[in-house]
């Protein structure tokens, strides 16, 4: 491990004991964390219901496919994100169709989406990139004006509020989670569905359930309703108690966590701030909406390439610290080009943005001589960029 890390989870005394409990328990699945914990994330977001899954794939995948979504639907998503988010639409047989993204925010543009539009739509699943939530009320007014289910990937936006008020969690039919261990917080693997309907919430706990009736009750029979009659094809998505555990310890600490981010970012903000060569990422400027800081990631300025960014990242890491190229566009992931046809080109705002993103180290816990190691070393690396263009 680099000695400063891109992401690092924090995991307290707490988190230690409540999964401690768990084992002690004898309880490891399906019990009163799994319904504790997705009433926690529900209520975070003013949802009706929360449906705890093995993943944020799989939360997306069961949402898609309680929407009914399949075989020559169209679902128009963002080439800019985590692979996961226009797989789930893969899986369930349905077509991505990637619109660009918006260059400051880097969230889908919905002039863009409106566009894109045709009979075949079924659904929007529109991502908060970074935990950015900008255009989340526009993109659901125009889910309803054309009447598609909006799907709100929020992977990246536990915490994040938007311009409207609204939280991230809280936009479109449904909403979905993942608590991979670099996300705001965390269950090792899993991810939470969030939605105010109920049919969508029933489906999604059968599905999670290999099809069983939502409250299938116990015997050997397999009569109607019982635990061993499957009423549809379902997957095993369900998330152990022990994950479920970790994650209401986690959720009791997300607002001193989220706190903890945001006192990362004033410190990368207040020495980054004056350098020209750098785009720091921000919310939707000249309003009240708070970014979720799920990863810090400036841009390099439009004359770099990334040739010169991969070259800066390499050098980070020789120093032993964290970075990455958030995100490699997903239509141009070699299974995309190669089942969807797509071409360097077709995205240019998306293609250019992740050309030049360098997304450095960022955890609750980091401290200040850290985030100046880091700011000192980039500045290295960039002023090292500046005298090869010299030559
Ligand atoms: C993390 C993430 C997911 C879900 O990832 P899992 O590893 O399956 O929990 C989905 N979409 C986005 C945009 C993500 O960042």
């Amino acid at each position: 491990m680099s000695d400063i890390p891109l992401s690092q989870p924090s995991i307290t005394d707490a988190e230690v004991a409540a999964v401690t409990a768990v084992l002690r328990s004898g309880r490891l699945s399906i019990g009163p964390r799994q319904d504790l914990f997705e009433q926690m994330v529900a209520d975070r977001c003013n949802r009706k219901h929360g449906v705890a899954v093995s993943s944020g794939t799989a939360g997306l995948h069961a949402v898609l496919l309680a929407l009914g979504i399949g075989p020559g639907d169209e679902v128009i998503t963002t080439p800019f994100s985590f692979i996961a988010s226009a797989n789930s639409i893969l899986m369930v047989g349905a077509k991505p169709v990637f619109v660009d993204v918006c260059s400051k925010s880097l969230n889908l543009d919905p002039r863009k989406v409106e566009a894109a539009i045709t009979p075949n739509t079924k659904a929007i699943l529109a991502v908060e990139v970074f935990g950015n939530t900008t255009h989340f009320a526009a993109l659901e007014k125009l889910a309803q004006k054309h009447e598609l289910a909006l799907v709100e990937d929020a992977c990246e936006g536990l915490g994040g509020v938007a311009a409207n008020g609204k939280v991230a969690g809280s936009f479109g039919r449904a909403s979905v989670f993942g608590f991979y261990p670099n996300k705001q917080i965390t269950t090792g693997e899993g991810g939470v569905i969030v939605t105010d309907d109920d049919r969508v919430a029933d489906l999604c706990r059968s599905l999670r359930n290999q099809g069983r009736a939502v409250n299938a009750h116990a015997g050997a029979d397999n009569s109607v309703g019982s635990w061993l009659s499957h009423e549809r094809l379902g997957y095993n998505y369900r998330l152990s108690e022990v994950a479920a555990a970790l994650g209401v310890a986690q959720m009791e600490r997300l607002d001193e966590m989220l706190e903890q981010r945001r006192r990362v970012v004033r410190g990368y903000m207040q020495r980054l701030m004056d350098w020209d060569d750098l785009v720091l990422p921000t919310a939707e400027p000249g309003t009240d909406a708070t970014m979720s800081w799920f990863v810090f990631v400036p841009r390099l300025e439009a004359s770099y390439g990334h040739v010169e960014r991969d070259r800066i990242i390499a050098g980070l890491k020789r120093h032993e610290i964290g970075a990455s190229n958030y995100f490699p566009c997903i239509h141009l992931q070699p299974f995309y080009k190669q089942h969807l046809g797509h071409a360097a080109g077709d995205f240019p705002v998306a293609e250019r943005a992740s050309q030049r993103t360098i997304a450095l180290p960022f955890f609750p816990q980091m401290d200040d001589t850290q985030i100046e190691l880091v700011c000192h070393t980039l500045r290295v690396m960039i002023q090292r960029e500046q005298l090869l263009r010299r030559d």
